[in-house]
């Protein structure tokens, strides 16, 4: 188990083959060596084997191949490592497999998610730009809507996921700035503040969901759609 969470299956097949080679020369020099001992020192070799790649991979040398006609790979083996994956089974290591499987069509798809949000930047400068084409109020209207938008997500846990949340307490940011500022600096702020929702979860564009969502809204002149 230790040495399937380490090494690629071409490896323990060399520590394998030559714990049991190691096993089946010991047996036979020692004349009278019951066979039992000879397999528990077969066992042992291979630990030692695991033990010392661990500390020094550089002993590992060249991965062994499958051998086709004593233990063959099944052919779903050969699909979901070759087909699927693109790695050949008896080299990939679990390393290399992991970040295959991290990089699979979910994470694509939130890659587009956050790919189809404008850049922060952009939002923010119509924003800081445009305080006089919208009536006052009309921001905070817009974030209490958007505490029910429940929009169809681009993939689990996209940015999308959780802008209703975000919404909710922005809205409650935007109504303590407010009894501060002036309603426009307000909106500013808040718009501001949305940033910290991008920390939210790495990578994802929480906050840049939100923020693009109210900056479609003021533009369009719909405060009530959902
Ligand atoms: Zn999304």
């Amino acid at each position: 188990m230790r040495g399937a969470s380490l090494f690629p299956i071409g490896h323990l097949y060399r520590m394998a083959w030559s714990s049991a080679r190691d096993a089946s020369s010991a047996y036979q020099r020692n004349a009278g060596m019951p066979k039992e001992n000879a397999i528990t020192h077969g066992l042992k070799q291979f630990e030692r084997w695991v033990q010392r790649a661990s500390e020094d991979p550089a002993v590992l040398g060249k991965t062994f191949s499958e051998d086709r006609n004593k233990v063959p790979l099944s052919a779903a083996t050969g699909v979901i490592f070759r087909a699927i994956m693109g790695l050949d089974p008896m080299s990939a290591g679990p390393v290399e497999i992991a970040k295959v499987l991290k990089e699979s069509p979910d994470d694509e798809l939130r890659l587009a998610c956050d790919n189809g949000i404008p850049e922060r930047h952009e939002l923010m400068e119509w924003i800081r730009t445009s305080t006089e084409a919208w009536e006052s109020g009309k921001f905070r209207r817009i974030l209490a809507v958007l505490e029910d938008w429940e929009p169809g997500l681009c993939a689990p846990s996209c940015a999308h996921e959780r802008v209703g949340q975000i919404a909710r307490e922005s809205g409650r940011f935007y109504d303590r700035a407010v009894s501060r500022v002036a309603e426009r600096d307000a909106a500013i702020l808040t718009a501001e503040a949305t940033a910290i929702a991008n920390a939210w979860q790495d990578g994802v564009r929480a906050g840049d969901a939100l923020l693009a969502e109210v900056v479609r809204r003021l533009q369009s002149g719909a405060s009530s759609e959902s």
